[in-house]
């Protein structure tokens, strides 16, 4: 999709230097939005039905000429209405996609990421056994493992399976209400329930149809009810309740259920079922996770030679998501130069997100947390403060998610170090937040254009 992007703007950068001004401002200085690329074809999201006729009929021959001429496999343009987009994504995650209060701008998180499936999760020692057990947990849900915990380090595909558990239930039977949830988003749930009822001290309805409807619940990083009481007591009365109903719990965590910092009661529930853990991937793995990756990247992954999977395997060895990244990293550069994938320009590619690297550059990311800090607050008008504090209003936890997703993709500056300059928050949550602007940026107009003023600002 990054690269789809860039293509567009190097497309449009040609069609401005060709067209009038006036014609280029008027027509295709709104074209902005992917909707998705399929098949080759990139579709361009445009207001309205006669948009695309206009467009179809004047530009999009040389639009393609020139895509064809930036791209280095054959792509296409086609164009389709915000609406018929729309309706597209709706039906795609109707039966997952549920809100506490439609209402209120939320950013839409509570989906199971159609790419977490176990068809694209690679299988390797240090994962077997947490797959083998998902898929049973899959095929039978709330019989033989309830509840289900999963746990391991960060990025090491604990979400990806408890989504993919999700998925297949869901294509087993479609109208089981899978109820995805993060514990932090458990916790500002609860928190604004309460919040609305104050006077009564019974939590709001919402909150509870909402859990408790739940076919199956899944909670990711638990370990975030930590010195939390009032949002495990909820918890725990939540699990009670589904549990006796006989609905399924899956929880993921970076650590033992016997290790979690919450309360003994909660902590003996987990240990009921299973536990599983993900542990680092070994070199075989890596190198399968890039390779399936990769066909999933370019049209023909042949033309990668198995010394650059080699090196970025032996050079990315702690977190699949960051070894991921470096892929995507290595091949954007080279569509963006139009050069060869070579080893060569995989090691100038990924030359300054290399791990040890971004050790040596301690003080230079010190200096850079600290700008985009003071960028986004003063961007927001807030408190430079409150993105370390502990607010949980809405508009402060947008703030810090775009400042950490910012410090992590265009500094590069690893998930420990970033929850550390952000009120010590474990790198779960700085994850999680990054997910969350990342799925924003895609999904939703605003996001994006916040995201891009500030990026401007940053590179004043
Ligand atoms: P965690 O929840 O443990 O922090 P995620 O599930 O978010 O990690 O995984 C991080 C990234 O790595 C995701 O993009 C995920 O799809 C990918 N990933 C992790 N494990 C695997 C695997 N075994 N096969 C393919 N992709 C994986
Ligand atoms: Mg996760």
């Amino acid at each position: 999709m990054e690269q789809a992007y860039q293509l567009l703007e190097k497309v449009k950068e040609n069609l401005k230097n060709e067209l009038p001004n006036a014609v280029y401002k008027n027509t295709f200085e709104a074209i902005k939005q992917i909707h998705k690329v399929e098949n080759g074809n990139i579709y361009l999201i445009v207001s309205n039905k006669l948009e695309v006729f206009r467009l179809s009929k004047l530009y999009l021959t040389k639009m393609n000429e020139y895509l064809c001429s930036v791209a280095s496999e054959k792509m296409y343009f086609q164009f389709i209405t915000s609406q018929d987009a729309e309706a597209e994504v709706k039906k795609m995650n109707t039966p997952i996609l549920t809100t506490v209060d439609p209402s209120e701008k939320v950013i839409r998180e509570r989906i199971l990421r159609p790419e977490y499936t176990f068809d694209n999760f690679v299988t390797g020692i240090s994962n077997r056994e947490a797959f083998i057990f998902s898929m049973k947990v899959a095929e039978s849900p709330h019989v033989t493992i309830n509840p289900f915990y999963i746990f391991g380090d960060v990025g090491l595909g604990k979400t990806h399976l408890m989504m993919a558990i999700g998925h297949y239930i869901l294509k087993n039977n479609v109208n089981t209400n899978i109820v995805y949830t993060t514990a932090q988003q458990f916790v500002e749930d609860y928190f604004k329930s309460k919040n609305k009822n104050q006077k009564n001290t019974n939590i709001s309805d919402s909150f509870d149809k909402y859990y408790r409807s739940a076919d199956v619940l899944l909670v990711d990083d638990i370990q975030y009810l930590a010195d939390r009481q009032g949002s495990q007591d909820e918890f725990f009365k939540l699990f009670e309740y589904l549990f006796e109903n006989n609905k399924q719990i899956i929880v993921t965590s970076d650590r033992k259920a016997s290790e979690l910092n919450i309360m003994d009661r909660l902590k003996s529930r987990f240990t009921w079922g299973m536990q599983v853990d993900v542990q680092k991937p070994n070199h075989e793995l890596r190198k399968s996770i890039l390779r399936n990756k990769l066909s999933t990247l370019i049209v023909n992954p042949n033309d990668v030679p198995d010394e650059v999977l080699e090196y970025i395997a032996v050079n990315f060895q702690e977190n699949i998501r960051e070894l991921e990244g470096a892929l995507r990293r290595f091949v954007n550069y080279c569509v963006a130069f139009d050069i060869k994938y070579t080893l060569e320009n995989a090691i100038t590619s990924l030359e300054s997100i290399l791990p040890s690297e971004r050790e040596r550059n301690f003080e230079g990311s010190n200096r850079n947390i600290e700008l985009v800090k003071s960028v986004v607050s003063s961007y927001f008008n807030i408190n430079v403060k409150e993105l370390s504090g502990s607010s949980r209003k809405q508009d402060i936890v947008y703030a810090r998610s775009i400042a950490i997703y910012l410090i992590r993709t265009k500094y590069n500056i690893g998930l420990k170090k970033i929850g550390e300059c952000l009120g010590n928050r474990d790198h779960a949550t700085i994850a999680h937040a990054i997910d969350k602007i990342d799925y924003g940026i895609k999904n939703d107009e605003c996001i994006r254009l916040d995201v891009n003023n500030i990026v401007d600002k940053l590179n004043k």
